[in-house]
């Protein structure tokens, strides 16, 4: 069986509203390469992920997502950015981080990013970079030393010595906030502030719209978001325009990049949506509304994202090129340094 078919509905939102606005050439800077062997939680099929991974996507590889963006976006030539899947009841980071070094290893315009743990070491890290070419780390709040995972702060996740390793290599660290208030969080703003100081060389990628799932966020966070040194921002799973505008508005279009969180979050049929000071995924599965009156089928979480980027790049009056540098030039140049 297929991992993923189209149907009538989704053929037609990409031909009528997405194949005329994304380019041919993407660099996505968010996707996931896995395995669910390394989800070593003994009760992993009977928990919450098992829904969200399911069989389809339980080898996600290089192969797999080159098929999903050949079914989801047809003809574009894809480079990535990837990273593991930061299992949070047990986790096999070796074997995860040995299997992306291994899938990526082809593919020298993409790069990967090593999974961390708050309990490695200086040197566990700087070894690992050496032997597999990671160009970044991806740490993960499930991680927090505090075991608090909703309130812990950055360096909870990421503790400094492993932020100055990545300063003294010069690495990408790719950063899903915590904190019910995101990036608008003063201790967040705070922290990140000090660390994008005292550790210059270290280049942050804030991933979900700095966990923006709507503008509010951006928009309280204002100036010291516009301001802060070595920060990008990619727009994965983010689905309502009012976020990516606001962030392109804040910090300008030159350090927004696309990103699919490919897989399974893009290629789920559903939809990130914000409400209050919240945000949900909403999909096919998880409601009781009464659909009657339209059709109530739903498509790709990436559709919806690319449904999202393109009402922003209409408000924000993106030209064509710099639409190019949103799917892909500002990526290149901040991972090779040229594009
Ligand atoms: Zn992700």
């Amino acid at each position: 069986m297929p991992a993923l078919e189209l149907n009538d509905l989704d053929r037609r939102i990409w031909n009528e509203e997405l194949n005329d606005f994304v380019p041919d050439k993407i660099f996505d800077a968010h996707t996931h390469i896995f395995r669910w062997a390394y989800n070593t939680d003994p009760d992993k099929d009977s928990g919450p992920l098992r829904n969200f991974v399911q069989p389809a996507f339980e080898d996600a590889g290089w192969k797999l997502l080159d098929e999903c963006d050949e079914l989801l976006m047809p003809g574009r030539q894809v480079e990535r950015l990837s990273f593991p899947f930061p299992y949070s009841n047990g986790c096999d980071f070796d074997g995860s981080n040995e299997f992306i070094a291994g899938e990526v290893k082809g593919h020298p315009q993409s790069g990967a990013l090593m999974l961390v743990h708050p309990a490695m070491t200086a040197d566990d890290i700087e070894s690992a970079v050496e032997q597999h070419g990671f160009l970044g780390l991806k740490p993960y709040r499930f991680f927090s030393s505090t075991g608090d995972f909703v309130h812990c702060r950055i360096t909870d996740f990421l503790p400094e010595h492993q932020i100055a390793v990545a300063d003294r290599l010069g690495l990408l660290i790719m950063m899903h906030l915590s904190k019910p208030d995101g990036i608008s969080d003063p201790q967040n703003l705070d922290d990140l502030e000090f660390l994008t100081t005292q550790y210059p060389r270290a280049r942050w990628i804030l991933a979900h719209c700095a966990r923006a799932y709507s503008s509010w966020p951006i928009e309280r966070a204002g100036n010291r978001l516009r301001e802060m040194p070595n920060t990008w921002f990619d727009t994965s799973s983010v689905c309502e325009s009012d976020a990516i505008e606001a962030l392109i508005r804040t910090v300008g279009i030159e350090r927004v990049m696309y990103g699919s969180d490919d897989v399974p979050v893009g290629v789920l049929r559903g939809k990130y949506i914000s409400f209050g000071y919240g945000w949900a995924y909403l999909s096919e599965q998880n409601h009781n509304f009464n659909l009657s009156h339209c059709d109530a089928r739903m498509t790709f979480t990436r559709f919806e994202q690319l449904r999202a980027m393109k009402r922003a790049a209409r408000a924000t009056g993106l030209t064509d090129l710099q639409i190019e540098a949103l799917f892909h030039d500002n990526a290149v140049s901040l991972i090779h340094g040229h594009c």
